[in-house]
């Protein structure tokens, strides 16, 4: 892939980058790794003065990061002004918090005793240079999610963001570098995917993170596996999104509208599949089905539009082929189906409600990435968790039930690393963030997101 901005808007390519050689790799690992001698010396006011820094350099350039974002992979306007708030707000969240999350722990005096010590403690200690393999599709967010916790907890960090958000990829650089972080503590990579191994295998980085599509963590784990270092990985979902009868019918077609096609559909977290109990389905799909059918689609940087294109040609071309498939083989759109009218020059699609999904269509397992919904219809509890958890992936959940006895068998019960009761899953600082099956694995954000690229190291005083 070329290292490019192309505003999928219009096809129309802004700016190319050329990618980093060999030489400037190497200039790169270098200064992280010196950096990294310096920064894990740092205590942690020190670095919360830089964070804090940084986050308000953040909402100084809101406007102008939005507007680089939606001109290179297409989200609204808004949403990306939201999206850069969000950065901020977590930034100043690690700033305040992290020397809470990584303080020494205790165990207890008689185990302390046990193990033989007058006295032992457990001590993080940050792990090294970290390389973060990141997407496009919340070019900022899943960057400082990554970022806002490793420097915090004294790491240093190497950016190799995808390819097609390289302005982006260099302003977070910029960022940091603005705000006073010494050279090297946070740098950015521009470089195709074909270099990462290099990179990834190189003895100065200690460990990788990736949140990206389910053959690159392969890609990125093996090698990491291979050179025995630690890696988290985020991966797809095809979250399921409940509805029982005794939920509230009109905020949960609202709400499912909003979790679908948010980010112009193509959130990991978003919901894909509605799953809905028979006595409620046709309330839920007529609100549903009239919701998506009102969407404003067109213009990213425009206010009023909600649902702008699809990043690139070939993310379009995928969600036609997955969608082609189900109509073939006897699905029906209820709305949508194709490209909408007066849009040819970007890669926009309609927002769709497709039913009769049946197992043997590929939008039945596949993560559709655009704002295609499949609607199931379901005759108990038992049969919602039967087709919920029937998808290798396990990201997040959603259900609408006010009855506590089903909120309880679903948390037991669905294959998910989050379960959100009437309302749409969206990520927080305080609250852990992942997935289990192809999901990925490991947890960005609260406490255990910091921990990941930490040493818990063992102190015992004889
Ligand atoms: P992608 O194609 O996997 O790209 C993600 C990153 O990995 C990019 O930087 C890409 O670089 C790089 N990459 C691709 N193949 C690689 C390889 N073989 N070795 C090393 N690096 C490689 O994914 P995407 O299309 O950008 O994002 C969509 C996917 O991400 C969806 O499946 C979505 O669900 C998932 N996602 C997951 C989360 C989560 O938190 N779980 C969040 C957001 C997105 P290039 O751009 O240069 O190819």
């Amino acid at each position: 892939m070329p290292i490019a901005t192309v505003n999928p808007a219009n096809g129309e390519t802004l700016r190319t980058f050329d990618a980093l050689d060999e030489q400037e790799i190497e200039r790169r690992l270098a200064a992280a790794h010196r950096a990294f001698r310096h920064h894990r010396t740092t205590d942690f006011a020190q670095r919360a003065r830089l964070m804090n820094r940084a986050a308000d350099l953040l909402d100084e350039d809101q406007d102008e990061i939005a507007r680089t974002m939606t001109v290179e992979m297409g989200k609204p306007v808004k949403a990306a002004r939201a999206e850069a708030a969000k950065c901020a707000k977590a930034m100043r969240w690690y700033a305040a918090n992290a020397e809470r999350l990584l303080a020494d722990e205790h165990p207890d005096d008689t185990d302390v005793e046990d193990s033989g010590a007058s006295r032992a403690r457990v001590h993080y200690r940050p792990l090294g240079v970290i390389l973060a393999v990141m997407p496009w599709n919340f070019p900022l967010w899943q960057v400082m999610r990554f970022a806002a916790p490793a420097l915090m907890a004294g790491n240093t960090g190497l950016l190799k963001h995808a390819s097609n958000v390289p302005q982006t990829a260099l302003y977070i650089e910029d960022l940091f570098s603005r705000a006073g972080y010494p050279e090297g503590c946070f740098q950015t990579l521009l470089i195709g995917s074909g270099a990462v191994e290099a990179v990834l295998r190189d003895p100065r980085v200690a460990a990788a993170t990736l949140t990206g599509s389910e053959p690159a963590g392969r890609a990125v784990a093996s090698v990491a596996g291979d050179e025995v270092k630690k890696t988290v990985l985020e991966l797809g979902g095809s979250d399921p999104y409940v509805v029982l009868p005794s939920a509230d019918i009109e905020k949960a077609a609202a709400t499912a509208v909003t979790a679908r096609v948010q980010n112009n559909g193509q959130s990991c977290i978003a919901a894909k599949r509605f799953i809905v109990h028979t006595d409620v389905y046709d309330a839920f799909a007529e609100r549903f089905t009239a919701g998506m059918r009102a969407l404003t689609v067109g213009d990213p940087l425009e206010e009023s539009t909600d649902v702008g294109p699809l990043s690139s040609e070939q993310g379009r071309a995928d969600l036609e082929e997955l969608v082609g498939d189900a109509l073939g083989q006897g699905a029906t759109a209820l709305c949508g189906g194709g490209r909408p009218e007066g849009l040819d020059r970007g890669w926009f699609h309609e927002p769709t409600v497709l039913t009769g999904i049946t197992p043997g269509m590929r939008i039945h397992r596949e993560e559709t990435f655009g704002p295609v919904a499949t609607l199931y219809r379901v005759a108990d509890l038992d049969e919602a968790l039967e087709v919920a958890n029937d998808t290798p992936f396990g990201l997040s959940s959603n259900v609408w039930t006010r009855d506590q006895g089903e909120m309880d068998r679903c948390v037991r019960d669905l294959d998910a690393g989050g379960v959100f009761f009437n309302g749409m899953t969206a990520s927080h600082p305080a609250l852990p963030f992942g997935g289990v099956k192809r999901s990925g694995y490991g947890r960005e954000l609260a406490g255990h997101g910091i921990r990941e690229f930490c040493n818990a190291t063992t102190v015992w005083y004889g």
